[in-house]
């Protein structure tokens, strides 16, 4: 029998009810990404009682994520865990009247609806727009409700997507951005409470839709800068019924053929991983340069960027190929890739 009681301040709150709480407790999501985002959505949605949480995510935890990445700390780091079993096992002490999934792996075109198929909400940790698209396409084509949530710098944007009924990911972004342009935290940092704040709008998204208030749901793509305390709120009604959206207009789902995943090839005996980019880009490598230069060396000609940072070497070609020697795990090499390149 579940102890209702540890929820009493929550369900006090008129609009949870205790009728709220039973339908958190019976309610099953996955958080994809188990970082920054990911960490401040898993806390607050377990110990606000949602049923079943699913924790995927393919990375280790560094000294560098304890400044933002609230569930992790220096004993998970000695012992070398991967984040999304670090994640569970801090949930299991947090509350043990939940069930929780940890799943050590790469996201992608082969796995994304499995992982998502059972759930009844999908919560985006991650930090990258190829992994958005997909969640975006795996989401509408199950029908699955998704939050979109991003933090870099001091700055956070969070949105919700109701398949079939409110505007989708790429409705608003058609395309990624080109990946010299598009910022990681490993490139422009993060304020830790950039984070914070955008996750626990989109955990607060969350417990509306899982309670049954999905009525006042926010239907903007909401914008907030920590450091500026600029908010920037765009109205989304109307939005898809004007697009002509690839993912929710045309269910073309390209990011689910895995034609527009990445692809790694491991070179034998050379310790570095190939990454091949779906669709060719045209890298601009003086931008490259200079993020790589706050943090490393690099230099550059017409054919060829090359740069040393962490113990790696990275050879990055103008159509965005890169070798990166320093690791021969193909789901390391795309970790480090987006990272340092972007996606
Ligand atoms: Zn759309």
């Amino acid at each position: 029998m579940k102890d209702l009681t540890r929820y009493a301040r929550q369900y006090l709150f008129a609009k949870i009810g205790e009728e709220g709480q039973r339908k958190l407790m019976s309610s099953r999501i996955t958080v994809i990404g188990c970082g920054a985002l990911g960490t401040v959505l898993i806390n607050t949605l377990a110990r606000a009682g949602i049923g079943f949480i699913r924790i995927v995510d393919r990375d280790f935890i560094e000294l560098n994520n304890l400044q933002r990445q609230v569930l992790f700390d220096e004993g998970d780091i000695r012992e070398n865990l991967p984040k999304s079993v670090a994640a569970c096992r801090k949930v299991e002490k947090i509350n043990s009247q939940i069930e929780v999934d940890a799943v050590v792996s790469d996201v992608n075109f082969t796995n994304i609806e499995r992982l998502i198929q059972d759930v009844d909400l999908v919560l985006d940790g991650t930090d990258n727009f190829e992994t958005r698209f997909l969640m975006n396409d795996a989401c509408v084509k199950l029908g699955k409700p998704w939050i979109y949530s991003a933090a870099i710098g001091s700055q956070g944007l969070t949105m919700v997507i109701l398949p079939g009924e409110t505007a989708c990911l790429r409705c608003v972004f058609e395309s990624a951005p080109p990946p010299e342009l598009t910022p990681t935290c490993d490139t422009a940092g993060i304020v830790a409470t950039a984070s914070t704040v955008i996750a626990s709008l989109a955990a607060t998204e969350a417990i509306k839709f899982l309670s049954g208030n999905a009525a006042d749901l926010n239907a903007t793509l909401y914008s907030y800068d920590v450091w500026t305390r600029e908010v920037k709120s765009f109205r989304l009604d109307g939005l898809r019924e004007v697009t002509d959206c690839a993912t929710c207009k045309r269910y073309t789902f390209e990011y689910l053929t895995g034609e527009r995943a990445q692809k790694t090839t491991t070179l034998c005996g050379r310790d570095a991983v190939q990454v091949t980019r779906a669709e060719p880009v045209k890298l601009d490598f003086a931008a490259l340069a200079r993020r790589f230069e706050k943090m490393g060396e690099a230099s550059f000609n017409p054919f060829m960027f090359q740069a040393k940072l962490d113990g790696y070497e990275f050879t990055v070609f103008p159509d965005g190929r890169a070798i990166i020697k320093g690791t021969g795990d193909p789901a390391q090499a795309k970790t480090i890739y987006a990272k340092y390149i972007g996606v």
